[in-house]
């Protein structure tokens, strides 16, 4: 392909990327294909020979399509958004066409500096003190995981790289029952194991971490001959929003000398408003390590995954290395690979500029703030509904629901919603009872596409026994 006929097919790209934007709301939000369906369609071995970007594109239409479930549908409902604004797809297509390997500054001097910056508006818009840096990872899976061997590394005097963890003792973090798998995983791949992950129960209407539970969890440790590595605090958990005082927990490591991570994956976005930080996020200060993913509710393209460190030396200590062939010679500056795992990164700060300017903080201030006024809009329609009964209320966006019956029926109903196409709901398990979710959150929805869920969720469920 020459460049000429690049520019040719990509108009047309970007012209179907409006249409396909513009019409959306007209498919069904999940795929409506079984498994195998897409695979079975494409032939078993490679081509020999070159084909057309015609072919290829039709096919794209015809064979990949039907199995999308869209994302970006203004009915999306379903676990959490992971929104792409027009602004934010317009960066990616840049980054995608420039391709530079960010690993070093020299590398590529724009993409570290723009994504300093970045670092700090986010940060600003946040109200995080100044001392705080960062850098922008993939995903919070990867930013735990860092800030997991952190903790490894911190609590054995920096020596586990080198000497590995057979001699260590049992290191143990701490977090409530409500946090992400990412947590456990983080724990499995840092050698702590899941054993050692101290899970303890939540109180009050945020479902926050027991303070009191913490501290004895600790003291009890101790005295075990265990060694105490860390707390892991959740603002917006996944099954149903679970945020923790910070306070307390901030106090409470602090006093042990624990190392911090707070995973707000999906809600720091929300702490772009001024009055959901006075609500879930005093104490936010005292971590030493916060994870927020732009690419969730804020409207950055997957991946843009923003993790604060208070001091980064703890985690520069632990996770760089630096061979002959990463040396750079001259001034000292920032080579953000040092900060993570994976070597090679992509410049993910691009769409964060072009996002953060495009809608101004306002602006994607007043969307959290609709989608929190019709979260708890359609909370109260569903509340109204003959036989359904909320079981957990909004914290922000989220909240969790059921319909008459017991746990199977609940299935069912998640089921024929989603088979019937107009929205996209799942499923969760909260004290051991199944529910369902229900998240408002995508960039583009409208009252109207909100509300119209309750419509669909009554007229679905009378048609199930
Ligand atoms: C989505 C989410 C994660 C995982 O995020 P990735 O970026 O996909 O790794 C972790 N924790 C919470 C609370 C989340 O909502």
């Amino acid at each position: 392909m020459d460049w000429d006929e690049f520019a040719e097919w990509g108009t047309k790209i970007s012209q179907w990327a409006a249409e396909y934007h513009k019409t959306l709301a007209e498919r069904p939000v999940r795929a409506q294909t079984r498994p195998g369906d897409i695979a079975s369609q494409l032939p078993k071995a490679p081509p020999d020979a070159p084909e057309g970007m015609a072919r290829i594109l039709d096919d794209f239409e015809r064979i990949a399509m039907p199995g999308i479930t869209h994302w970006q549908h203004p009915r999306f409902f379903a676990y959490f958004p992971a929104n792409a604004a027009p602004p934010s797809m317009l960066a990616e297509f840049l980054v995608t066409t420039i391709a530079a390997q960010c690993m070093l500054w020299q590398t590529s001097p724009a993409a570290t500096e723009i994504e300093g910056v970045m670092i700090d508006w986010l940060r600003q818009a946040l109200d995080l003190p100044d001392a705080f840096t960062g850098v922008i990872q993939d995903s919070a899976s990867s930013a735990t995981l860092s800030a997991v061997l952190t903790m490894r590394e911190r609590a054995t005097g920096f020596t586990g790289n080198r000497e590995g963890l057979n001699a260590k003792g049992n290191l143990r973090i701490y977090c409530s029952d409500q946090v992400h798998s990412s947590i456990d995983r983080a724990c499995w791949v840092a050698g702590i194991g899941q054993d050692n992950l101290v899970k303890l129960p939540t109180r009050g209407a945020h479902y926050a971490m027991d303070a009191q539970a913490l501290e004895a969890a600790i003291a009890a440790d101790r005295a075990a001959g265990h060694v105490p590595a860390g707390i892991i605090a959740v603002t917006g958990a996944t099954g149903i929003g679970a945020c923790d005082d910070l306070e307390p927990v901030a106090d409470i490591a602090e006093r042990e000398g624990l190392y911090t991570h707070l995973d707000a994956a999906w809600a720091g976005a929300a702490m772009i408003c001024p009055e959901y930080h006075a609500r879930f996020w005093p104490g936010v200060a005292g971590f030493e390590s916060i994870v927020f993913n732009p690419h969730k509710w804020m409207g950055a393209q997957f991946d843009c995954s923003v993790q604060f460190l208070r001091n980064p030396q703890a985690q520069l200590n632990t996770l760089k290395i630096e061979p002959e062939y990463l040396k750079t010679s001259g001034s000292p500056v920032t080579n953000y690979s040092e900060w993570t795992i994976p070597l090679g990164r992509r410049f993910r700060a691009l769409k964060l500029w072009f996002l953060i300017r495009a809608y101004g903080l306002d602006g994607l201030r007043a969307r959290i703030r609709n989608h929190v006024a019709w979260a708890e809009e359609i909370c109260d329609a569903i509340r109204a509904m003959d036989g359904f009964e909320i079981v957990s209320e909004p914290i922000l966006s989220l909240f969790s629901f059921r319909c008459p019956g017991d746990d199977a029926r609940q299935q069912r109903l998640v089921d024929a919603l989603n088979d019937d196409g107009r929205i996209y709901l799942t499923q969760g398990l909260h004290e051991g009872r199944k529910v369902i979710r229900f998240q408002v959150g995508q960039f583009d929805t409208t009252r109207d596409h909100v509300m119209m869920a309750a419509d669909v969720i009554a007229e679905v469920n009378s048609t199930l026994a």
